[in-house]
């Protein structure tokens, strides 16, 4: 749409009314009522949620999808130049679905100090803006070392913004440190953390939770941490780990439990869905996602969570050509180039992770969109021009609808 600002529009449901519908969502009355929901201010429910799951209408579903999110953004799709360094993979806990955790004796577990934390991220410290770091549940450390963690991180690297901490780390360093949520979250937030990135959702069920990831925090203490953390002035993302042994409507709920959430704290910048990336050992029972599974709750997520801005195709998981796919299907961010990250990665994700800016600038060309380079907090915002290409592939414009 020409004239979308680069930050989104805010009367979105206003300019999806002036959309002309497709017909496989004109036609399709569980679509054409959930239109109406949104254009007249309201949201999609459990019920309708769960009819959305179960519907055989993906290409409708992700024809909404589409819409929406061109009504909040246009043709544009975000992305941002990052870098993912994992502080520890000792964990006290055993997730069912965990590729990465290690026990403190196995030859591969590592924790990293204080000094090569920082030689990880001065490699590339002129090209990123943003470190995510997540890590497993050390059983030693305590906010102090988070502190000086982030400390010397924020002196050595002033512009980075550290985008860190899954809800249940937070949760285990306070009890190791003998503090509540609020006061280990004021004390990081003193030291230089600046954002929250949301792993660890998984199922917002708890009777999945006891299946997949027994001992993790409950579903009312994820929605709790990041309602102090939002408190606090602390921007958060939320996730969703799906193709485990959650039933749809589960899908459903969680997606529900978020955007309750959103309207009480409103800190929720951008929502991240991924499947369990299965092998032969962990969570044999699983019920893995297919492809029309992963586009699904992709558009899903944007038909429900009307109240949470971003929905973000994250590449890392998914690979490239199905996040490709799920640009037009709801999802207006694509992640950063994030040069290194090991979660996913163990867990058999072939992403590429030699991604530039203009590697990913091309994956958002080629399905007609602009390329916008975006801050953490999406605050700042600027147009990714690729560099000169006459042989380039010319593909046809997407003509605006309205
Ligand atoms: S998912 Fe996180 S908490 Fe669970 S075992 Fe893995 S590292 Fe530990």
């Amino acid at each position: 749409m020409i004239g979308t600002p680069l930050a989104g529009n805010n009367n979105w449901r206003k300019v999806l009314q002036n959309f002309s519908l497709p017909v496989s969502v004109k036609h399709d009355s569980l679509l054409a009522e959930c239109y109406n929901i949104l254009v007249n201010g309201g949201y999609i429910d459990v019920e309708l949620g769960t009819k959305l799951f179960e519907s055989p209408n993906l290409s409708g579903i992700s024809a909404l999808a589409d819409l929406i999110k061109k009504s909040r953004f246009g043709n544009y799709v975000y992305f941002n130049d990052n870098l993912h360094v994992n502080t520890t993979n000792i964990c006290v806990l055993a997730c069912r679905f965990c590729a990465f955790r290690k026990g403190p004796r196995h030859n591969d577990a590592y924790a990293l100090s204080v000094d090569e934390y920082l030689h990880r991220i001065k490699p590339y410290s002129e090209i990123i803006d943003e470190v995510h770091s997540v890590g497993g549940l050390h059983p030693d450390w305590t906010v102090e070392f988070y502190e000086e963690l982030y400390r010397a991180a924020k002196k050595t690297f002033p512009h980075i913004h550290i985008k860190s901490l899954t809800a249940v780390e937070v949760k285990h360093i306070s009890s190791r440190s003998g503090l509540t949520v609020e006061e280990t979250l004021s004390r990081l937030k003193l030291a230089g953390l600046d954002s929250l990135p949301g792993g660890g959702a998984e199922i917002l069920v708890d009777s999945v939770r006891n299946r997949i990831c027994r001992g993790k925090e409950s579903s009312e203490e994820y929605l709790a941490i990041h309602e102090i953390a939002h408190g606090l002035g602390i921007k958060t993302n939320c996730t969703m780990l799906f193709g485990t042994v959650e039933t749809v409507r589960e899908r459903a709920i969680h997606l529900h439990k978020l955007r309750i959430q959103q309207d009480v704290s409103n800190g929720f910048q951008c929502f991240v869905p991924y499947p369990f990336l299965p092998d032969k050992s962990r969570l044999p029972e699983a019920q893995l996602a297919s492809l029309n599974e992963i586009i699904r709750v992709i558009a899903i997520s944007r038909i429900m969570l009307d109240n949470i801005p971003h929905i973000k195709a994250y590449r890392m998981n998914i690979g490239s050509n199905v996040a490709s796919i799920a640009l037009n299907s709801g999802a207006d961010d694509i992640d950063g180039t994030v040069n290194h990250e090991e979660i996913m990665h163990e867990a058999g994700s072939s992403a590429r992770l030699d991604s530039d800016s203009e590697e990913l600038a091309k994956i958002i060309e080629n399905v007609n969109s602009t390329p916008i380079k975006r801050n953490t907090t999406y605050s700042n915002f600027t147009r990714y021009k690729r560099k000169p290409n006459d042989d380039r592939r010319r593909l046809p414009v997407a003509q605006s609808t309205s």
